[in-house]
């Protein structure tokens, strides 16, 4: 009884790995018949059979932003692409997403459609309405991680965070893709949290971790991460620009990860209230 009891309960300790690894196998090395792999430019992609028309949308999608972003940013951001194929998962659901998530980082996702990750350069997102969103944004993530410092290590949270939202809220416009348009859902969370005093000065924004973004109540890390970014690069007709990209080079070429809050507001040659007062004022200035 003792034995079976033993092997019983190694069976049930087992299993859910098992299960999992299973699953994603099914991805990684298409041993399921149902699971396609194809190239496309920077991109590796792998699907189900079922959302091969989905991945070739996006493929052709993701392309075009990928040559956008290097268009519009190469220079200012000093990015600088590989010609290694980054691996893209496209996953069909959350609950594959999530316990994928969790199998990877033995810690829960709740409510993101996606993630990348820099050890294995790979991102992974789920099909669905935001796909599209999804997708520019991880693979923002991946520009700054591999393509601007080469995977020496992570970002300061709200820097990465700010870019990859900002990225991911292109816009088309005559046949062309254009950066920049105050995102109208951002900006009215924004002014929300202002006016319900949940709005975060720029010294709680910088000291944000890892868990603060990935927590069910992280909207407004992402939100207020994005119109900081807005406003640095945007704000009083780009009179903040160029001490951002002081910064930006702070974190690129030294303390990547390590840089404070302080040390953005010395690169803009203002004190760190001073630049709370502006973003505020900024953010409660743009029409809706
Ligand atoms: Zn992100």
């Amino acid at each position: 009884m003792l034995v079976v009891g033993l092997v019983a309960a190694g069976i049930y300790f087992k299993l859910p790995d098992w299960r999992r690894d299973t699953l994603l196998s099914r991805y990684r090395l298409g041993a399921d018949e149902s699971a396609e792999e194809f190239q496309r430019g920077h991109f590796h992609f792998v699907c189900a059979q079922a959302s091969r028309p989905q991945a070739e949308e996006l493929a052709s999608g993701l392309e075009r932003y990928v040559e956008g972003l290097i268009g519009t940013f190469g220079a200012p951001l000093k990015i600088e692409p590989e010609t290694d194929p980054v691996t893209l998962y496209l996953f069909e659901s959350g609950d594959q997403l999530r316990d994928e998530y969790q199998r990877r980082y033995r810690a829960s996702l709740s409510n993101n459609g996606g993630f990348y990750n820099p050890l294995l350069g790979e991102i992974v997102i789920v099909a669905g309405e935001q796909l599209s969103a999804s997708a520019f944004h991880e693979v923002g993530h991946m520009v700054l991680d591999r393509w601007v410092v080469g995977k020496r290590g992570r970002w300061t949270r709200w820097l990465d965070e700010g870019l990859a939202t900002y990225f991911e809220k292109v816009v088309e416009q005559q046949g062309r893709l254009k950066w920049g348009d105050l995102d109208p859902q951002a900006l009215r969370e924004g002014k929300s949290l202002i006016a319900n005093q949940r709005w975060l000065t720029v010294d709680e924004l910088g000291q944000a971790t890892e868990g603060d973004f990935r927590r069910r109540e992280n909207s407004r890390y992402y939100t207020q991460s994005y119109l900081l970014v807005h406003f640095l690069l945007h704000a009083g007709q780009g009179a903040y620009r160029d001490g951002f990209l002081r910064y930006y080079d702070l974190e690129r070429l030294g303390d990547l990860g390590r840089t404070s809050p302080a040390r953005l507001a010395g690169a803009l040659s203002m004190s760190s209230a001073q630049l709370d007062r502006s973003w505020r004022a900024y953010v409660l200035g743009q029409d809706e």
